[in-house]
């Protein structure tokens, strides 16, 4: 983190060439990772080594699947972590330890996470030398699966159960990375979606989605993204600044619904986070806004145009669910489910059936078993390496959400 609070962007974002936006459709996702890539960083990492750690991280499919006329699903769910937090944790991870030298002092990675960045980023760095992870999650509040893949690892990592929200998680790591004393003693880094290494893979996708419709000779689109800590979306933003030419975003919300509320009314005023069935999403001043608001710092009246905002509450969650299992055949998580009603939403308000929707499916449905009702539930295909987590033991820390607690622990823990 910056000393100031605020957070890291790139100084400038250099356009991909027409060329390269024009023939998308005659690259792999890994070949368009890299040329974006490259993009941003330049020089910093050299071409082969960029590559290796591209087709080491991205080494599973984003495909786009038709469910409707015009209506898609980016699936962003088959990397090991069953989330698609697993572009931006794998990445992030390889790119650390590129840069670790193996006398230097012991990297610690503390991570908040509200289900999903956890396991990500765990699996991301498990085993990875010279390296340690310390995972804060809010009690109570993420799913059996979700805990199992925070708490079984071992080896360099570890978990912290803290006994408050999301939001509260967040500020103790936060506050962490300015901690004078704990940065003497420590070498920290955040492996939340503040980190813009994260950010940037999360690019790659956008532009992947978009060559699977150039093949299918479509071009345009509208990306529906369900929202929590706005990275997701960011990434589709810093896609759209580099060149991917796409019609529109929307910002679909559960109720935490503080940024569909900035673009209606123009007043961003932060809310405490509420529970909801999409917890992933439980956020109620979402960090990556300030950087979507740098990116438009010169034109917000654009940013709002670009942009429309929808929020649901749990019920509608929960017949989005069962419309498109019974109208599509498709189980598709609450996160998800949101992005698809908000999408449903904008191409009636908006007259734009005629634009190819694509909604990003941002988990695999399985690790929400609770959600679903027992016709919907009994559908869904459980992967193997779910099956074997529940074998495993269990092992956290529980603390308080005040900082001296946890600066306490993370000092006699060293
Ligand atoms: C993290 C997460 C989100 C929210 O993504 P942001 O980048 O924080 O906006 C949505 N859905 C799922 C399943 C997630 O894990």
């Amino acid at each position: 983190m910056p000393q100031d609070k605020g957070l890291y962007m790139p100084v400038n974002i250099p356009q991909l060439d027409d060329k390269f936006i024009n023939n998308l459709d005659q690259y792999s996702l890994p070949e368009i990772a890299f040329h974006v890539a490259k993009n941003l960083l330049g020089d910093d990492i050299a071409d082969d080594d960029l590559k290796a750690i591209i087709y080491d991280a991205i080494s599973f499919l984003a495909p786009v699947v038709k469910l409707e006329e015009n209506v898609f699903v980016l699936e962003l769910f088959h990397g090991p972590s069953l989330a698609f937090k697993d572009f931006g944790a794998r990445f992030m991870s390889r790119v650390m330890s590129y840069f670790l030298e193996a006398d230097e002092k012991q990297l610690d990675v503390l991570v908040a996470t509200s289900g999903d960045t956890g396991g990500a980023v765990a699996l991301g760095f498990l085993g990875v030398p010279n390296t340690r992870v310390t995972i804060l999650f809010p009690k109570g509040k993420v799913s059996d699966i979700q805990e199992l893949q925070l708490t079984t690892n071992g080896q360099n990592i570890r978990a912290v159960e803290i006994d408050g929200t999301f939001d509260d998680c967040q500020a103790l790591v936060k506050q962490a990375f300015t901690d004078a004393e704990l940065n003497e003693k420590f070498r920290l880094t955040s492996a939340n979606s503040i980190n813009i290494a994260r950010l940037i893979p999360q690019t790659f996708y956008y532009f992947n989605a978009y060559a699977q419709l150039l093949k299918q000779g479509i071009d345009k689109v509208v990306f529906s993204v369900p929202s929590g800590n706005f990275g997701n979306i960011g990434a589709g933003l810093l896609a759209w600044k580099m060149g991917l030419p796409v019609e529109h975003f929307i910002a679909a919300t559960n109720v935490n619904d503080t940024v569909p509320e900035f673009l209606k009314t123009g007043v961003y005023q932060p809310k405490p986070s509420v529970a909801t069935l999409s917890n992933a999403m439980d956020v109620g001043d979402p960090s990556n806004w300030v950087r979507i608001a740098d990116l438009f710092k010169d034109d917000i009246e654009k940013l709002k145009t670009l942009v429309t905002g929808y929020r649901y509450d749990d019920d509608e969650t929960l017949n989005a669910i069962k419309f498109i299992y019974d109208n599509n055949n498709y189980v598709a998580c609450p996160h998800t489910a949101i992005a698809w009603q908000a999408l449903k939403d904008w191409q009636q308000d908006n007259y734009r059936g005629d634009f190819a929707g694509v909604f990003l499916s941002t988990a695999h449905p399985c690790k929400f078993p609770d959600v679903y009702p027992r016709s919907v539930a009994g559908k869904i295909i459980v992967p193997e390496r779910v099956k074997a987590l529940a074998k495993k033991n269990k092992k956290s820390v529980a603390l308080g959400k005040d900082f001296e607690g946890f600066k306490k622990y993370l000092l006699e823990n060293k």
